[in-house]
């Protein structure tokens, strides 16, 4: 008999008065016995309408039957012959509008809890399989693809060509892999130990990763194929270009895009008592913005101990962010500012910010986005005090790789030009995928069209 009761098994977290003090996980992850109850919510559909609103069409009945039947290594081996990223995908992906958005138990009560379940039949894995190779192994010989980025969506790509035996070099411009992985996502959200033991899980099937390299610097594009021989190259190169709002004032000492504070905070280690990565530790910080990127700043902010206001211009009805971080970030104290757009940053005589000035803002009808449109209210401004303010409104892709790839065709804003099915390009033997091609999107949808493209990179390779 199915599990028939209306609630998801709670999720166990760390007390946000603690928690707002640590970078450790905030989610902790379900014990066997939750596991095997959650697992015995699902109802098995035949049509399985979960599946058809994941982006790499994970079997998800299949691997909770076998969670609900103790077989937790089965149930992982069903979701890694679809999503090579398990572990990451359980903690971040937003679950509530893909798969468990069609769960039928969410029509009567909540859905089934897809996404912890993928969690923990990750986390078990992992606990139980310290490093084992998986004896795949990719094609002896020179590396065939060449991959630029490894973010989800070139990894996704790599692991999907590895399987097939292809060898496949990815080449990362930052010291670290996982892109937004393991620079923007913090520790308290995603541990960077997972991030690593899924990325040497690629690794262990054959595929090489080169960081420190820059295609359009270190190397070209072109030149991956005429020096290095490669067949195919896969652009996932992402979209990590801020924007700005072009207020006065974003250039004082104390304002930061929200990737840059990120970035010294996840990759360099800033919130380490013994790291020597400087960071301006604010006591009164506004954040910009409403997404996750914006909620993943705040709660950083306030574990290095600060006040953090999230300055917001429409509701909270709006808020792109999901509601689980919005609901953490209120817990852990901090404050929401809605219908509000700063105009203004003002600074002290040496340079560092103390103010900002905000608008009141009011919703008018939607605009190009289907968004509630806001607009200022004349005479509605105020100033707060502030030491830090930190730009979480957006990034796009960087033009470097569109500025040395002659004949690469990219949108206006920057993306790249790619067809949807296969992540064709303008240019032959080139793929892209990813926030590379969307703008900002979610790690899912990256690896959906990393896999997407590791199928027509096949194809197109066969085929030369
Ligand atoms: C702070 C933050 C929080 C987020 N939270 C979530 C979340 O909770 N859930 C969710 O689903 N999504 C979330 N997202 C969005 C998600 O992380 C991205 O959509 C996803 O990472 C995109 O994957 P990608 O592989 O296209 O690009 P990225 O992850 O950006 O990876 C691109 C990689 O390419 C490298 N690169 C760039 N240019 C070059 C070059 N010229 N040469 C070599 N390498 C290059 C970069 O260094 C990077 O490592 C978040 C994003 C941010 C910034």
């Amino acid at each position: 008999m199915p599990n028939m009761s209306l609630i998801k098994n709670e999720m166990p977290v760390q007390d946000p008065k603690v928690r707002s003090g640590n970078f450790f996980e905030v989610a902790l992850g379900y014990t066997e016995a939750q596991a095997i109850d959650e697992a015995n919510r699902c109802l098995g559909c035949k049509n399985k309408p979960c599946v058809s609103d994941c982006p790499v069409n994970v079997d998800i009945p299949a691997f909770i039957g076998e969670i609900a039947a103790g077989e937790f290594e089965k149930a992982y081996q069903i979701i890694t012959r679809y999503n090579s990223l398990p572990a990451i995908c359980g903690r971040v992906c937003p679950q509530e509008t893909q798969c468990e958005g069609k769960c039928i138990r969410g029509r009567k009560g909540e859905p089934v809890a897809i996404g912890r379940l993928e969690r923990f039949a990750a986390d078990c894995h992992n606990a139980r399989e310290e490093d084992k190779k998986t004896g795949l192994k990719a094609r002896a010989g020179k590396s065939q693809v060449a991959v630029v980025g490894s973010g989800p969506a070139g990894l996704a790509c790599a692991g999907s060509l590895a399987q097939k035996g292809y060898g496949v070099t990815i080449f990362e411009a930052l010291h670290v892999e996982g892109g937004v992985l393991s620079y923007g996502i913090p520790e308290f959200r995603l541990p960077k130990t997972i991030v690593q033991k899924e990325i040497q899980g690629l690794k262990n099937m054959g595929v090489e990763i080169a960081v420190n390299t820059v295609i359009g610097k270190t190397l070209t594009i072109d030149e991956l194929f005429s020096t290095y021989g490669y067949k195919a190259v896969f652009i996932g190169s992402g979209a990590g270009l801020p924007k700005f709002m072009n207020i006065p004032g974003e250039n004082l000492n104390g304002v930061y895009s929200a990737n840059e504070f990120l970035t010294r905070i996840n990759l360099m280690k800033a919130y380490m008592t013994d790291s020597s990565t400087p960071i301006h530790r604010g006591k009164k910080v506004a954040v910009v913005g409403g997404g996750n990127v914006a909620m993943d700043a705040a709660r950083c902010a306030r574990r290095l101990g600060a006040e953090v206001t999230i300055v917001y211009r429409r509701t909270e009805k709006e808020i792109p962010a999901r509601l689980e971080e919005v609901e953490h970030a209120k817990e852990e104290g901090i404050v929401f500012q809605f219908l509000t757009s700063p105009v203004n940053i003002a600074g002290n005589e040496k340079g560092w910010v103390n103010k900002i000035v905000c608008q009141k803002m009011a919703l008018s009808e939607p605009d190009e986005s289907g968004r509630a449109r806001p607009v200022p209210l004349e005479g509605s401004e105020e100033e707060a005090e502030v030491d830090c303010v930190i730009m979480a409104i957006g990034t796009s892709p960087n033009p470097l790789i569109k500025s040395t790839t002659a004949g690469l065709d990219t949108q206006k804003w920057g993306g790249i030009i790619a067809d949807e099915e296969t992540g064709q390009t303008s240019r032959r033997g080139i793929f892209a995928g990813g926030d590379a091609v969307t703008g900002a999107a979610t790690v899912i949808l990256a690896m959906g069209a990393g896999k997407k493209a590791a199928e027509a990179i096949d194809a197109y390779i066969k085929s030369i």
